[in-house]
Order: C-alpha cells, then sequence, then structure tokens
C-alpha cells in the first residue's frame, strides 16, 4: 500500500469542488487539511477533523490550490525573438519573418537542443505552479519535422496537438490549396500515431473557415479531437465552427460578435483566453466579463511561444485577466485551473477531491487572491505533481 501524507495548516484551501466548504465554485475551506494517498487526493476537511496518516507536512498558514492546467502553449522550438518584440515595443518597423523565423530555427535544431529548450520550460512553468500542460507542433510545417516535435513533446505530456495548419510552409506559399492537402493527408498519417489533438490557425493570412473545416474533419477521421486558434485578430469563422465540431476549445476569442459569444455558452466549446498574447502584442483584450454573463466556460492559458506571448506564468496571466479582462480574482482562478481542465476534457486535474490526481501548489500568501493583488511576485514555494514535491 502507498503512504499517505496529510498537508495540515492550511489558511485556505482552494477545492473546485462546490460540494464542501463555503460551496461556491471554488469550494473555499478555511482552516484545512489534505490528504495524499499515492498519486491522489483522498481527503479534504477541516484540519480538526484529518484522518490519521503515515507523514505530515505543515503548510505554515499559507495557501493551497489545484496545480495551474495550461492548456495552450508552443514549446517545441528553438531561437527567440527578442529583436522582434524590442521593435515592436519601441515602435519601429520590424520586417523579419514572423512565426518563419521560428520555423526556420526549428527546422535547424536537432532533436536534443529541441527536447532541452522543452524541458527548460517546463521546468520554469512547473515552479510557477503549472502540473499539466498541453503543447503543440506548428514549427515544423513538413511532415518530418511536425511528427518529429510532435515525438518529443509526447515524452513529457498526454496532451499533444497537432498544429501542422499553423501557417501555409514558406514552400507552399503560392499554392496553399496544396499545402492543405500535405496537412490532411501525409503530414496527418505521420503526425496521428504521437498527437492527442488537432488544432489550426482559423485567421486571416492563416487557413479559412473552409480550410480549418477540412484540416479538423481529417483529424478527426484520424482519432484527433479539434481545438481551434479562433478570432485572436479580427472577426472571422473560428469560434462557430468550433461550437459545430465540438472542439474542445476555441481559444483567443478576442475578437466576438453577439452570435459568436452566444454559441459558446450553448456549446460545450470552452472559450481560451490568453492574456499573454494581447499583452505582448499590445492588442485589444478579450472581454472575459461578457462570456462570463452569457453562460460561456472560460478558461486562461499562457499561450506561452516566441513570438506573440513569451510568458510561462499563469499567475500572470491571472493578473492580467482581473486588472484588464473583467474576471474576479475567484473566477480567474478557477480558469486557470478547471477552467483548463475543461479545455483538455479532463475531470482528474484541476480540482483537489477525492479521487483528483494530487496536483497541486502551495503559495505563500493567506487566500488565493494574492496572485492578483501582488502581481509578479513569485508567491508559489511548494509544487506537488501526482503526489510527489517537485518544488
Ligand atoms: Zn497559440
Amino acid at each position: 500500500m502507498s503512504s499517505s501524507t496529510v498537508i495540515t495548516g492550511i489558511t485556505t484551501l482552494v477545492t473546485n469542488d462546490p460540494s464542501v466548504g463555503d460551496r461556491s465554485p471554488l469550494g473555499l475551506i478555511r482552516d484545512a487539511a489534505l490528504v495524499i494517498e499515492g498519486d491522489r487526493v483522498v481527503w479534504t476537511g477541516e484540519a480538526g477533523t484529518a484522518p490519521a496518516t503515515d507523514n505530515r507536512v505543515d503548510a505554515g498558514g499559507r495557501t493551497v490550490i489545484p496545480g495551474f492546467v495550461d492548456s495552450h502553449s508552443h514549446l517545441v522550438f528553438a531561437g527567440d525573438r527578442t529583436e522582434e518584440f524590442n521593435a515592436r515595443m519601441s515602435g519601429r518597423s520590424y520586417t523579419a519573418g514572423g512565426i518563419r523565423t521560428t520555423v526556420a530555427a526549428t527546422r535547424a535544431a536537432g532533436d536534443a537542443e529541441l527536447e532541452a529548450n522543452l524541458v527548460r520550460h517546463l521546468a520554469e512553468a512547473l515552479r510557477q505552479g503549472t502540473t499539466t500542460f498541453e503543447t503543440k507542433s506548428g514549427y515544423g510545417l513538413t511532415v518530418e519535422d511536425e511528427a518529429r516535435a510532435l515525438r518529443i513533446a509526447a515524452r513529457h505530456t498526454d496532451e499533444v496537438t497537432f498544429l501542422g495548419a499553423h501557417i501555409v510552409s514558406p514552400e507552399y506559399a503560392d499554392d496553399p490549396a496544396a499545402y492543405v492537402d500535405l496537412v490532411t493527408g501525409p503530414m496527418l498519417d505521420a503526425c496521428a500515431p504521437h498527437a492527442r489533438w488537432i488544432d489550426v490557425f482559423c485567421e486571416k493570412g492563416a487557413f479559412d473557415g473552409d480550410q480549418a473545416r477540412a484540416i479538423l474533419t481529417a483529424g478527426r477521421a484520424r482519432g484527433l479531437h479539434p481545438r481551434i486558434h479562433a478570432n485572436q485578430l479580427g472577426h472571422g469563422p473560428g469560434v462557430q465552427l468550433a461550437v459545430e465540431l465540438d472542439a474542445a476549445s476555441a481559444d483567443h476569442c478576442t475578437h466576438l460578435t453577439d452570435a459568436d459569444v452566444d454559441a459558446l455558452a450553448s456549446g460545450r466549446t470552452v472559450a481560451t483566453l490568453l492574456p499573454g498574447a494581447e499583452f505582448s502584442t499590445r492588442a485589444e483584450w478579450p472581454d472575459a466579463r461578457r462570456l462570463l454573463d452569457a453562460g460561456a466556460t472560460v478558461a486562461l492559458s499562457t499561450d506561452c511561444n516566441p513570438g506573440s506571448s513569451y510568458t510561462s506564468s499563469m499567475p500572470f496571466c491571472i493578473a492580467l485577466a482581473v486588472r484588464d479582462m473583467g474576471m474576479t480574482p475567484d473566477e480567474a482562478l478557477w480558469s486557470a485551473t478547471a477552467g483548463g481542465a475543461a479545455a483538455l476534457r479532463r475531470t482528474d486535474v484541476g480540482r483537489l477531491a477525492p479521487g483528483a490526481r494530487a496536483d497541486l501548489a502551495l503559495l505563500d500568501a493567506p487566500s488565493h487572491v494574492h496572485l492578483a493583488y501582488r502581481p509578479g511576485v513569485p508567491l508559489v514555494t511548494g509544487v506537488w505533481r501526482r503526489g510527489t514535491r517537485e518544488v
């Protein structure tokens, strides 16, 4: 039998289990304890009623939250785009190739370099409390390079997404239809065995609604489930397509019509907001309040990538969402944990209830509100993943 550990001395425990504690969506328990056995949570409640266990950890009056579920990142890449960011923030024009710059650097990198870069970013995210992450291909754009990215990602997470349709590969600039044929044919054949999800950047300058539908439908026929980059830079068909195809998530959702909001509120598709992208490109914020008031499920994620959102910090995204997107601190934390789990169609992570995975973060703060109240401060002082303390 695996040994049991009680974490006690918790001033505020966020469970995301509305059947306990204050019965809010966060299921807050004050002066709480939590028991881990093996890789699972087996008990939560008031500290005074905790069962006997083999081991004991004193949280010293800190807060415990579910580990963050970062449901959108692009971490298999090489190179960086410091100059592009610097030019954008300095008001200078910059004409180098954006995503294409990263594609060239990624193709030129060896497997070991790509994997080491991924591992470094994952360790960085873990230190900030992220215990589940999704990551994508999309900087290879050849059959070989896309499959390679997915093989490397799959060594580190179950949530792997095939994004051959990130942009039209430079070699196919004059014949996008042929690139869509490649993505839905030989590239999909090579990539499907290594991925759970298929994604497409449905936006002017990338793929239109018909192309996106063809790509996602082909992926679904190969057992991959859809998710979509939708409505980031302007209005478009992405959100409606996501709901129509029962995509797990429509990501970005910055430019929405009332019909888009209604579609998200009525379907199962989660609206994943990525405020790091708006921050890093000085763009208009997505309106989380509008989505929440309509009844949509909202997730928060980093979109960590070297071009448009080079942050791995979920606490930073929470602070932006509270400050600039109309979310309450409670809503933002829920969206960064349970919301991310919903965007990955997972029920074993993003909450701390009996049976859930023992993935949790210890905050050096009396409550989770400090994540937004103290932006930029490294409050995460402990992280358990699958029942093991890793930070
Ligand atoms: Zn993205």
